[in-house]
């Protein structure tokens, strides 16, 4: 008997990435299904989705291609790459991520795929790592506050901005710019200006701040140090002067510059900014990177961002968390600091570990070798009779060429060198931790010189100015001495990776955050250097295969969401809705309509959405939720009818903030319509709608995406991300631009939204990957097991928890809120409790008491497969039956395992005098010793460390004590 034949065709095909990438077979499917009620994964979409958002689920994109040949398309287009030796500076260098740093932390899943450390009792890992950083940063700019992180260094200057007219004494005036500050900065800096009415006037300081400007009243300075020419001038005379006028001075200032040069705190500066990208990050054609930044401590309550702070557990034991949260835009909306949510935790994770295992004397030994290959170079330079601009510098130098710029740089890129053309008349040349003898003699060669670097060496004294030599310390926390040797930092990597809970031990179920599955495959091409390597300034003919890979990319979310047009540029989702708002606001000013500022945005919303109407210029009204959970429709037509013509836009969330289909969306984005508003989609939980529906085609105008969500790029523990924009075409025209780079926007643009002219350009592929690896069909498979999961869990749960809200068919869309407020209120078992005791079975707790106080959103994403979603639920099943024994008075009400968790095997180890076992404790119904997870602290008092606010690594004896 011969066997049956397989066509050689299927055979090819191998496995479909699909299956890899969606944890539930058909079999598993079918199980799923007929716990919710339904026949097929049509048949439950078909009763979930309303017909009104409908009609077009048709994506017009290339089929699924196998792992291998998506990685071969990616190799072929990072070939068409062409990676210089970069000189350009302006804010990016060369750098050498150390190896064990690359491997260990960027390339490894337990530091990627974690999610932000809101749960620190099983993040106490990264926060470890952000308090490293933050300290780093906090030492070398003289500022004892520091957060983790910014987005870049241009978005950094721009909270200063904001950050001075808050807490300063000068309400009015204008925001003085040097004019040596990085060009993007500035840009970044004007579009964020103009909508809150800030005027921004750049002016050369270097003799001091001008009578006239002086006069107008001045609430902000900005100054940068060293200058985008590489000058490093003292800066301390125009820092007095600005305090006498009583502005807020922020110094931009490099970090490996700070190393020799005296820090900005100590000149006078009152907050400092800036990148921390070459301090072991890739410059990924423009990201993404850590910004950065510090303030004096009478500003730390004001501080954008996360902040990291050190407090103490249940047990007395030292413990991390984020500080002072309720200032986040969370809870504090259109009165928040800033609109940031998602930072730069990877990036910020590895600067701070190049400073752990460079220690204060590597970095300093780099800096100066960096400073040294400058001063040769330009010795070299004067030898051979060309002027430079300036007599001290760190690592730039600005060469006089007149007329010959062009030419100069064109000469220097057929040597493999690109310096930076600054205009016709003056180049730019940086040296960096990659810069070597030959770089110099290229760039020599470029200009027409001939130079020695041996014999100008002993020849040349140092370009740093002697009155601004650094003296104070840095760095002298052991931590940044204890890890120098490969063994010591790869174990000390190590055992912070132990510490945490990521997607590499089990799901985090975390509602209007897609944890889902992050592939291989698509992270393998961000470290390669053909697309790691490039500097964003970069001429665009060397960037032929990453702008291939940006447009596909921008047509293919168009074609997910059905927008006319997407820019990538928005480097979070936070930055997406910026984006998406300045375009509205500028579209209504193109029309006459300046007094359209209001903004409706539903009581349910993130808190992002707030914070960002808000900078951008707008005025935001509530509108009401109803019992359902929906829009109060009622009240949304009382808003419209209430501000008339004022009205610019509605900004709602779809599938819902309460994680359903609302029915009536139609219906609200033509009222608004009628009303001469636009309406904004927040799209951030797409991951319901791809293949489904598109936000496009029922009514939106503009939806920020988040890529960090649905579309794979990691959480890397609270960043990086991508919040890209799609919109309508009457709005393309208003997209962000780029000063340094024409093509990356319209020219009629709002401006830079982001430092880099593709924001974080350097994860793209990975997004590009995903949709590569699962065409149309698997995309639209993806948002149906995602609906299929969050309904089976629904399902499982609803005779133990009520499912506060449904849409249609009784279902939920992508997520479902469970609601504990009763049981709390009958058995004094709080939210807390619950998510806490998740971690002794073995979890991540879903997002708690968002959007509504007092409940659980789980989101099982479509990548976790039955037997987790099971043994999530069986925990919360479990859970429940123990709130039941402290409702029933079995249980102690105030010593039983809910109010204990979570549970440390140093607690077990101790004296155990608690009214329930250890086992009881530690291994809860089902679970076992196998693959146990340990927190390392157990409950964090948060209360204490607010009010003790400790910023960076404490000293050692409080370790001991
Ligand atoms: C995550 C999220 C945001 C904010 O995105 P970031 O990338 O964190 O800035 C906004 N809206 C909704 C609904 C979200 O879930």
């Amino acid at each position: 008997m011969t066997a049956k034949r397989t066509p050689l065709t299927d055979l090819e095909r191998g496995t479909p990435f699909e299956q890899r990438h969606i944890g539930p077979d058909t079999a598993a499917q079918a199980k799923m299904l007929a716990q919710v009620g339904y026949g097929s994964l049509d048949e439950l979409t078909a009763a979930a989705v309303p017909e009104v958002i409908k009609g077009a689920e048709h994506l017009a994109l290339p089929a699924a291609r196998t792992e291998a040949e998506v990685l071969a398309e990616l190799r072929a287009l990072a070939d068409r790459n062409e990676v210089l030796t970069s000189m350009i500076g302006l804010g990016y260098h060369g750098t050498f991520t150390p190896p064990v740093i690359l491997r260990n932390v960027m390339e490894n899943p337990a530091w990627y795929t974690a999610y932000t450390p809101y749960q620190p009792e099983i993040s106490q890992g990264r926060l470890e790592a952000l308090l490293n950083f933050q300290t780093v940063v906090a030492d070398l700019t003289g500022l004892p506050t520091a957060g983790a992180s910014l987005l870049d260094e241009g978005t950094a200057a721009a909270e200063a901005m904001a950050l001075s007219r808050r807490v300063g004494k000068v309400k009015e005036g204008v925001f003085l710019v040097d004019a040596e500050t990085l060009p993007q900065t500035v840009a970044v800096i004007e579009t964020r200006a103009e909508p809150t009415g800030v005027e921004v006037v750049v002016a050369d300081l270097s003799e001091g701040i001008p009578a006239e400007i002086a006069e107008r009243g001045v609430f902000g300075v900005l100054l940068q140090y060293p200058g985008a020419s590489g000058v490093v001038r003292d800066l301390k005379p125009v820092i007095d002067r600005a305090h006498e006028l009583g502005a807020i001075v922020t110094v931009a200032a490099d970090l490996l510059a700070l190393t020799l040069l005296t820090a900005p705190g100590e000149l006078g500066a009152d907050i400092a900014v800036g990148t921390t990208q070459r301090f072991g990050v890739p410059m990924g054609f423009g990201g993404p990177h850590a910004g950065y930044m510090s303030v004096r401590d009478k500003f730390a309550r004001s501080l954008p961002g996360r902040l990291v702070g050190v407090s103490k557990d249940a047990d007395g034991q030292q413990a991390y968390r984020l500080a002072l949260q309720t200032r986040e835009q969370h809870i504090r909306r259109e009165k928040a600091t800033s609109n940031i949510c998602t930072a730069q935790v990877l990036l910020a994770v590895m600067a701070g570990m190049y400073a752990v295992y460079h220690g204060p004397d590597g970095l300093a030994a780099i800096a100066r070798r960096t400073h040294r290959l400058a001063a040769v170079l330009a010795a070299g330079l004067r030898a051979g009779g060309v002027e430079l601009t300036g007599d001290a510098f760190f690592d730039t130098v600005t060469a006089k060429v007149p007329g010959r710029a062009a030419d100069v740089v064109a000469k220097a890129r057929k040597a493999g060198v690109n310096l930076r053309l600054a205009d016709a008349d003056h180049v730019g040349v940086s040296c960096d931790e990659t810069t070597t003898r030959e770089h110099l003699a290229a760039v020599w060669a470029a200009f027409g010189v001939e130079g020695d670097v041996d014999g100008l060496d002993a020849a040349t004294d140092d370009a740093l100015p002697g009155g601004l030599l650094r003296t104070s310390e840095y760095l002298t926390h052991p931590v940044f001495h204890a890890h120098r040797s490969e063994t010591a930092m790869l174990r000390y990597l190590r055992s912070l990776a132990d510490k945490d809970y990521a997607l590499d031990r089990g799901m985090i179920p975390l509602g209007s955050c897609t944890m889902k599955l992050n592939a291989t495959t698509e992270m393998e091409a961000v470290t390669w250097p053909e697309f790691g390597a490039l500097h964003p300034f970069a001429p665009a003919d060397q960037a032929a295969g990453y702008l291939d890979l940006i447009h596909q990319l921008e047509d293919q979310l168009a074609e997910v969401t059905g927008y006319a047009k997407v820019s990538l540029q928005p480097n979070a989702g936070s930055q997406g809705e910026l984006a998406g708002l300045l375009a509205i606001r500028a579209y209504h000013r193109a029309n006459g309509d300046t007094q359209r500022t209001v903004c409706l945005i539903p009581a349910s919303a993130h808190g992002t959405n707030a914070a960002s109407a808000v900078m951008a210029g707008m005025k935001v009204v509530v509108v009401k939720t109803a019992e359902s959970g929906d829009v109060d429709v009622d009240d949304l037509h009382a808003k419209i009818e209430q501000h008339g013509d004022q009205l610019s836009v509605l900004m709602v969330t779809y599938p819902s903030t309460h994680g359903v289909f609302e029915e009536q969306i139609t219906e609200v984005c033509a009222a608004v319509h009628d009303a001469g508003g636009q309406v904004y989609v927040d799209g951030a939980n797409l991951n319901a709608l791809v293949g489904l529906a598109k936000p496009g085609k029922f009514g939106s105008d503009v939806s920020h995406l988040n890529l960090h969500k649905t579309f794979c790029i990691p959480h890397g523990g609270g960043g990086p991300g991508v919040g890209p924009i799609g919109v309508r075409e009457h709005l393309a025209p208003y997209l962000p631009n780029h000063p340094m780079q024409p093509s990356a926007g319209p020219e009629t643009g709002v401006g830079p939204i982001s430092a880099a002219p593709w924001g974080s350009a350097g994860i793209l592929p990975i997004s590009w990957a995903y949709v590569r690896l699962m065409g149309a069909e698997g995309l639209r498979r993806a948002s149906q097991v995602a609906v299929l999961g969050a309904n089976y869990i629904a399902k499982r749960l609803e005779p133990h928890y009520p499912v506060l809200y449904t849409g249609p068919g009784g279902l939920v869309a992508h997520e479902c809120i469970i609601d504990v407020r009763p049981l709390t209120k009958a058995t004094g078992v709080s939210i807390d409790d619950v998510a806490k005791r998740l971690i002794d079975y073995g979890f991540h707790a879903p997002t708690m008491s968002f959007p509504v106080a007092g409940t659980l959103m789980i989101e099982p994403t479509e990548s976790e497969d039955l037997a987790e979603l099971d043994r999530f639920c069986e925990a919360m099943i479990a859970i429940r039956a123990e709130i039941e024994k402290v409702g029933s008075g079995e249980w102690d009400a105030a010593d039983n395992p809910l109010r204990n968790a979570p549970h440390t095997a140093s607690r077990l180890a101790g004296k155990w005098d608690h009214p329930y076992s250890r086992e009881e404790a530690v291994f809860p119904a089902g679970t076992t010793a196998d693959g146990k997870y340990w927190p390392p602290v157990s409950r964090i008092d948060g209360a204490y460390g607010d009010r003790n606010l400790v910023c960076s690594c404490p000293p050692l004896d409080e370790y001991e004590d």
